[in-house]
C-alpha cells in the first residue's frame, strides 16, 4: 500500500479494523449451492460499477451479471453505444442508480426493444438532496422523499452510492428485483444479500467512529458526487464543478475556493480521478494543496479495475484519506 509509510496510529487503528471487517465479510459470505445447476441464469446489466458489484454478490452464480459504464468512462459524459443497445437485447433485469444520472435511460431501452426487459430504480425509496442553489459549495439545503420515477437530470444529486447506508439500501432494492425475478432463489439471495448489508453496516461504522473525532469538517474536492457521503457524517464538501458534472469551473469560483487555503490551516484538495481533476490541479498547484484522492466509483479507473479494486477496498481508501485529509 502506497500510503502505509505515512500513517498515523489512528490510522492504522482503521486499519485493524478494515481487516477485521474483511475477515468477518468472508466468514459471512453463503456457500455456493448446486441450486443453480439445471437453469439458465438471470440475465442482468447494471448501468455503474457499485450497482454491479452489489448485484454480482447478491445474485452470485444465479445470475451473469454485466456493467454498462465502462472502466475510465466519466459516468456524466458516456454515452451508450450501438453494443450497449446489442447486449440489453438479452438482458432480463436492467439495474439503473436513478435520481437522473442515466439521462439516456429511456432511449437506450426504447432502442433494446427487448420485452422481457424489466427496470429497476437502485433507489427507489431513498431521500435524495436537491440540487441547485449552494449545492456547488457543498450544502444541501435539505432532503426530500422522491416522487416515484423522478428521472429529470439536474432535479436531484444522484451520487447516492457513496454514502453506506443509502448503499445499503440500494442493495435492497437489488435483492428484492431478483427476488421477483427469480422467486426461487429467495433464500440464497437473502442469504448473500444480509452477508453485503452487514459490510455495509460496518463501513458506515468505521466512517462514523473515525470521521468523528476530525479537526476539520469539510473539504476541498474537485467533483461535488459526496454531498451524501459529507452530510452523512457530518462534513461539508466544497466542490469546484457541480454534481452534473460542468466542464470548468468559472473564475470566480475559483478565487472563492483558492482564499479558502489563504492564512493557512487548509493543505489538502482532494481529487476525484474521473472528475474535474484537471482544473483541480490547478488549483492545487496555485495554492500549493497537497492532493489526496477521493474516488467516486461509478466507474473503476483502469488501473484499479486491473488491480481487482472493488466499492469496499476503493470507499475504505476514501475514509483514509478523508481521516488525513481533515485531521
Ligand atoms: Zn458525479
Amino acid at each position: 500500500m502506497r500510503w502505509a509509510r505515512s500513517l498515523s496510529t489512528a490510522v492504522l487503528m482503521v486499519l485493524t479494523a478494515l481487516a477485521l471487517a474483511v475477515a468477518v465479510g468472508v466468514a459471512c459470505t453463503p456457500q455456493q449451492t448446486e441450486a443453480v445447476a439445471s437453469r439458465t441464469p438471470l440475465r442482468v446489466c447494471a448501468t455503474i460499477f457499485p450497482l454491479y458489484e452489489f448485484a454480482t454478490r447478491i445474485a452470485g452464480e444465479r445470475a451473469q451479471v454485466s456493467l454498462l459504464l465502462p472502466p475510465g468512462a466519466d459516468v456524466h459524459l458516456w454515452e451508450p453505444g450501438v453494443d450497449t443497445l446489442r447486449s440489453l437485447g438479452r438482458v432480463d433485469l436492467l439495474i439503473y442508480n436513478g435520481a437522473g444520472l442515466e439521462p439516456w435511460l429511456e432511449k437506450i431501452v426504447a432502442a433494446a426493444s427487448n420485452p422481457r426487459l424489466r427496470l429497476v430504480d437502485a433507489s427507489e425509496g431513498l431521500a435524495l438532496h436537491p440540487m441547485g442553489g449552494g449545492e456547488v459549495h457543498g450544502h444541501a439545503a435539505g432532503e426530500k422523499a422522491r416522487s416515484r420515477g423522478a428521472q429529470e437530470p439536474g432535479a436531484y444529486d444522484p451520487h447516492v452510492w457513496l454514502d453506506p447506508v443509502r448503499a445499503k439500501r440500494q442493495a435492497a432494492n437489488i435483492r428484492d428485483a431478483l427476488v421477483a425475478a427469480d422467486p426461487e432463489g429467495k433464500n440464497f439471495y437473502s442469504a448473500r444479500y444480509d452477508a453485503l448489508a452487514r459490510r455495509l453496516d460496518h463501513l458506515d461504522f468505521l466512517f462514523r467512529t473515525v470521521l468523528a473525532g476530525t479537526r476539520h469538517k469539510d473539504f476541498v474536492v474537485s467533483h461535488a458526487a459526496f454531498g451524501y457521503l459529507a452530510s452523512r457524517y457530518g462534513l461539508q464538501q466544497i466542490a469546484l464543478t457541480g454534481p452534473e458534472g460542468e466542464a470548468e469551473p468559472s473564475p470566480a469560483h475559483l478565487a472563492v475556493v483558492a482564499g479558502l487555503y489563504r492564512g493557512g490551516g487548509r493543505r489538502y484538495l482532494f481529487i476525484d480521478a474521473l472528475h474535474g481533476g484537471r482544473a483541480a490541479a490547478t488549483v492545487a498547484r496555485e495554492v500549493g494543496a497537497e492532493v489526496l484522492a477521493l474516488h467516486h466509483l461509478a466507474a473503476l479507473t483502469p488501473t484499479q479495475a486491473t488491480a481487482g479494486e472493488d466499492y469496499f477496498s476503493l470507499m475504505e481508501e476514501n475514509l483514509v484519506n478523508l481521516y488525513r485529509g481533515l485531521e
